[in-house]
């Protein structure tokens, strides 16, 4: 795991050069994260909504001649394409796995999420609190609602009863659930370095926003571009930070005024 290194400043005290790097960039490549990003965290995560300003000035950005938006997301590519219903959108569902409606996983994969979600229901049954979504290719457990003593148990609770599908399985812990994915699935970095090895310019400037744990090796795979972290202070590899979705429009705002 990549190792988060110090607070991150805020991404518009440092505008005037971010605009600088965005003005004299033929191709902005714009990576950009869900939940807790493009829209705000709710209590199911079927009830969060993409703010009418927010879906405007995505859709131009995702319009512009130099300039290819995706957004990538723990949940699954489907899900992902209704909640945010853009056209010139790349979708990368399950943390950039899912990149088409073809993706599939390998039958042991699947038994294995199988077998994973028996133990969790049985572990897990004690903490009314705490649910468990089955993505069908992945597990989330929700971890949102229940106190913070409780949220460190159940972590605990899940890493020790799924040890014995560690070969399988993989864990990625977030900030408010904690998924399980098959081994296939990998972290967002890797996501970011193949999609930026198949687009068609090298020399695209690339641009990631991000709310969570998950996010951190994507920050570290754009490299000399921009990484921002969205949300609360902490410890980050991103390199600037805003305070929250509706920042995160300002500043699709403010890029798109240093396209012109
Ligand atoms: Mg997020």
């Amino acid at each position: 795991m990549i190792r988060p290194s110090r607070p991150a400043p805020h991404l518009f005290k440092h505008w005037s050069r971010v605009a600088a790097c965005v003005h004299g960039s033929r191709r902005i490549i714009l990576f950009l994260d869900f939940d807790g990003t493009l829209v705000r965290i709710a209590p199911r995560p079927n009830q969060v909504r993409l703010a009418p300003g927010a879906r405007r000035v995505l859709g131009r950005l995702a319009r512009h001649p130099r300039v290819t938006v995706a957004v990538i997301s723990g949940r699954r590519r489907g899900e992902l394409t209704r909640h945010v219903a853009i056209r010139n959108v790349h979708y990368l569902g399950l943390y950039g796995w899912e990149r088409n409606n073809r993706s599939s996983l390998s039958a042991s994969a699947s038994s294995a999420i199988k077998r994973a979600r028996g133990v969790l229901s049985r572990h897990l049954a004690g903490y009314p609190r705490v649910w468990i979504e089955d993505k069908g290719n992945s597990l989330s457990v929700h971890l949102l609602a229940a106190k913070p003593e409780i949220q460190r148990r159940v972590r605990q609770r899940i890493r020790s009863s799924l040890r014995a599908l560690r070969k399988t399985l993989r864990i990625f812990e977030n900030l408010r659930d904690i998924e399980i994915v098959p081994l296939a699935i990998r972290d967002k970095g890797s996501a970011v370095r193949v999609f930026l090895s198949k687009v068609r310019f090298p020399h695209a400037f690339p641009i990631y926003f991000g709310d969570d744990l998950s996010d951190e090796p994507a920050f570290a795979a754009v490299g000399r571009g921009i990484s921002i972290l969205v949300g609360k202070a902490r410890r980050t590899r991103a390199r600037f930070r805003l305070r929250g979705p509706a920042e995160v429009a300002a500043a699709l705002s403010r890029l798109e005024a240093a396209l012109a």
